[in-house]
């Protein structure tokens, strides 16, 4: 198996030592495990400024590449938290600054405002904010490039008190899908949303499917593991779900270069 999405303690929000991350991974027998952890520069919450030691984790992630060797591959990653203005800036800058193998482009906030403390839900309908969000997205990855693959482009679900129609949003996800193939870019199947209770995986297959009638064809799975108990958490779903969509095959990355898995032989 191939997670593509975890985080270790250089997360503000996981306490778990690297090393403990990768060797459950090896336990599980997995191939490779993408350590993504978060940077999200000018976060709003102070609490959780999600800021990350650069030199520290560069250092981390070289040498347990090394430790690890032959036994699993551990993918140098970074999730990057995407926001408008100098923040962009700010992700140039760190992905232009360390060599990665994997970025996951994430947005965790919109217009200033964290999903996560439901601001961003206040003074509007839920129709109205699922149109900003993905207005807010498509405004930025017009002109914010330095990623490999969008992560949990539906993560307002988890956080919205209710799940608006898709006939609501759908046209600006359409040209959201358009500018990641036109990038060259993919998309992540984050299987955390069945950890979060919702029925279907972040993208819904709605939008799965959309991405590939576009002619996307580049997809990650993760389990965005905080903790080793969540390593790995309903991949097998998630992987049913991309079969069933019509994908044959799963993208890993190496350098900031996407190879392919024949799903089939997983
Ligand atoms: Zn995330
Ligand atoms: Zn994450």
């Amino acid at each position: 198996m191939y997670d593509y999405h975890t985080h270790s303690s250089f997360s503000d929000d996981s306490h778990t030592p690297m090393n403990e991350m990768i060797e459950t991974a090896i336990n599980l027998g997995f191939k490779e495990i993408a350590i993504t952890d978060h940077y999200d520069p000018d976060y709003p919450d102070q609490e959780y400024p999600f800021e990350i030691d650069f030199l520290g984790y560069h250092k981390s992630l070289n040498e347990a590449k090394e430790t690890y060797k032959g036994r699993i591959k551990v993918v140098k990653g970074i999730e990057m938290g995407i926001q408008h203005g100098k923040t962009l800036e700010k992700c140039i800058t760190a992905a232009k600054s360390y060599d990665y193998d994997f970025i996951l482009g994430s947005f965790h906030c919109a217009e200033g405002m964290d999903l996560n403390s439901k601001a961003f839900f206040e003074g509007r309908s839920i129709e109205d904010s699922y149109i900003a969000f993905y207005t807010y997205m498509l405004n930025c990855l017009k002109s914010y490039k330095e990623y490999d693959i969008l992560g949990h482009i539906n993560v307002i679900d988890r956080y919205a008190e209710r799940i608006t129609s898709p006939s609501v949003y759908m046209d600006l996800v359409d040209e959201i899908l358009k500018i990641i193939i036109y990038d060259g870019k993919g998309i992540e199947i984050n299987t955390s949303s069945y950890r979060f209770g919702l029925e279907d995986t972040t993208p819904s297959k709605k939008i799965l499917q959309r991405y590939i009638e576009l002619g996307g064809e580049i997809v990650t799975i993760g389990s965005d593991a905080h903790i080793p108990r969540s390593l790995g958490y309903c991949l097998d779903r998630g992987i049913d779900m991309i079969k069933s969509a019509g994908i044959r095959y799963l993208a890993t990355f190496d350098q900031r270069k996407a190879h392919f898995v024949p799903i089939k032989n997983l």
